[in-house]
């Protein structure tokens, strides 16, 4: 993930950002005085506009999107088709495709709770 901050006429690269939690916490304490590009995309400084209209400021959620890897199966790196299957207890975060799922997740699942 790339990030760069932008202030005036100075920008600076950071790529130490492990988590949605952390980029969060970064966009909080310098998001009103700098400009953010996440992977290309400039965010707004007051955040998105909500349903109603309002600026609804960045979530820890919306931070997500810039960590995961949307179509890809997290255990073989497959692309995935289809919506994907939840890895757990394999993994707690990302899809797994229907291939993994039947030969690894739900053996997993079974044996555990035998
Ligand atoms: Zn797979």
């Amino acid at each position: 993930m790339k990030i760069t901050v932008f202030r005036e006429d100075t920008s600076f690269e950071i790529d130490n950002i492990k988590n949605a939690r952390e980029l969060h916490d970064l966009y909080c304490r310098l998001g009103d005085k700098y400009t953010f590009v996440i992977n290309g995309e400039k965010l707004e400084r007051m955040g998105p506009i909500d349903d109603v209209g309002f600026f609804a400021g960045y979530t820890i959620q919306y931070f997500e999107k810039f960590f995961e890897e949307d179509n890809v199966c997290c255990l073989c790196g497959k692309t995935l088709t289809g919506y994907g299957n939840n890895p757990w207890p394999l993994k707690d975060v990302g899809k797994c495709c229907d291939k993994c799922n039947f030969e690894f997740v739900i053996p997993r699942r079974i044996a555990m709770f035998r």
